[in-house]
């Protein structure tokens, strides 16, 4: 236990309204102004707290969102961007502890236990010091929570929100349970709340009122976890790993408007297969299975998926598995909408073992043209060097929704997609 924060020692941060604040924190012009992202799919990936004082929120139609406002600013997603600032804000809270993580790309819990002597200040201060540093170095708002557990922290910082800090001590916790509703506790799903409410289970602190054997008949071990978190026990570990291992990827992409088009609908399934494999490299692993789904207009979907000869992560020895699960899949006079790629049963690179029937000097010279299509990408964007059977995306009529981030159109001399300068100057924002 901390000599000075006792068992307060768990720290939830919530970037608020990330997407949208990113964009303003980006480009001061649109500061003070209800902006949303997600112009791409025609739906609100997420809006600024000027938009969601207006009714406007996420899940929204981008139609319906512009009755409520005119002046609304609607941008395409940019999820480079958010990343980095994602990285920069995780960053930031790892001055304050090493233990850090990293639960979403705007979310992240720390571990303060021991810290209280080397920072030197009471909680509180250690709260607003976070915020001020996110504030000054991203232009970003972030909600903190400080309390005993991680599931309590994270009720902490949905207390004030935006631009909040609650900590709740021990001789706390029953008030702020009091005044929860059970359906807001993190870990508690619709159907857990739905089976709570049917008991006469109202607020968090009738549920943790509850018996154990009670909460483990209707909830089962998720629910005890989270009833011991509530009553202040900690059970759900900081976990400081950042997640290595996948078993699948997938990289989809909606297009406007639909299209019958085969060469253009095959494209833009390889587009997706080369953004898949160029995650799978960056995480070092191999595909043994390949799938793709092609969705039509009415949301119907046509999937297959296949066995590739060897496991993977050059694209050239991909394609011709995806070129043959198309071909089978493709209705001609059908409109679609999207495609999706997915590769499954991964495996890590290092672990693999040579097939004694493989070209081993000519998988070596693909390995190699990864590399170095990898290298330019890192530097110069991901569009700078495709096959070319992605000139057929050219195919498609141009669409509103087609427009790619400002940011993109714009770089700055010595940026790149993966390097940015913050906050973005333009000479038409100069601050
Ligand atoms: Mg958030």
């Amino acid at each position: 236990m901390d000599t000075h924060y006792h068992d307060c020692i768990l720290l939830h941060v919530d970037a608020d309204g990330f997407f949208a604040s990113v964009e303003q924190a980006l480009n001061p012009a649109l500061r003070g102004r209800p902006v949303v992202t997600g112009a791409e799919r025609g739906i609100i990936a997420a809006a600024s707290y000027e938009a969601k004082r207006l009714g406007i929120g996420r899940g929204m139609q981008l139609h319906e969102a512009r009755k409520l406002s005119s002046d609304l600013v609607i941008l395409p997603s940019d999820y480079e961007a958010y990343s980095l600032y994602s990285q920069r804000l995780f960053s930031i809270l790892r001055r304050f502890t090493p233990l850090v993580e990293e639960y979403s790309i705007d979310e992240a819990f720390a571990d303060l236990s021991g810290c209280s002597a080397i920072l030197g200040r009471p909680l509180e201060s250690v709260a607003e010091q976070l915020r001020a540093m996110v504030r000054n170095e991203l232009g970003l708002t972030v909600s903190v929570g400080i309390s005993l557990t991680k599931t309590l922290a994270k009720l902490c910082s949905k207390f004030r929100k935006p631009d909040g800090q609650t900590i709740v001590r021990r001789e706390h916790v029953s008030t702020l349970l009091a005044r929860t509703p059970v359906e807001k506790v993190w870990g508690i799903g619709p159907a857990s709340a739905e089976k709570l409410t049917r008991l006469g289970i109202k607020s968090a602190l009738d549920f943790t009122g509850m018996s154990e054997q009670e909460v483990r008949k209707h909830l089962h071990k998720p629910g005890v976890q989270t009833w011991y978190e509530l009553r202040g026990r900690r059970v759900l570990p900081v976990d400081l790993e950042a997640k290595r291992s996948y078993d699948s990827m997938m990289k989809g992409h909606t297009f406007s408007p639909p299209s019958d088009d085969k060469p253009f609908i095959y494209s833009e399934a390889v587009r997706n297969l080369t953004l898949a494999f160029a995650k799978m490299r960056r995480h070092g692993h191999l595909a043994k299975e390949l799938g793709l789904c092609l969705r039509c207009k009415d949301y119907t979907a046509q999937v297959m998926s296949g066995e590739l000869p060897l496991a993977t992560a050059h694209d050239a020895e991909a394609l011709p598995c995806l070129h043959a699960l198309f071909e089978s899949l493709f209705v001609p006079g059908c409109l679609y909408r999207s495609t999706m790629v997915w590769v499954g049963a991964l495996i890590a690179e290092r672990g693999r073992q040579t097939d004694l029937f493989e070209d081993v000097p000519e998988r070596e010279l693909l390995g190699q043209l990864d590399h170095a299509v990898d290298r330019l990408h890192r530097r110069y964007g991901h569009a700078s060097l495709v096959p070319a059977t992605l000139l057929d995306g050219a195919r498609k009529p141009v669409h509103s929704r087609d427009a790619l981030p400002v940011r993109q159109a714009l770089m700055v001399k010595g940026e790149t997609l993966r390097r940015l300068a913050i906050p973005r100057l333009q000479l038409s924002n100069p601050i």
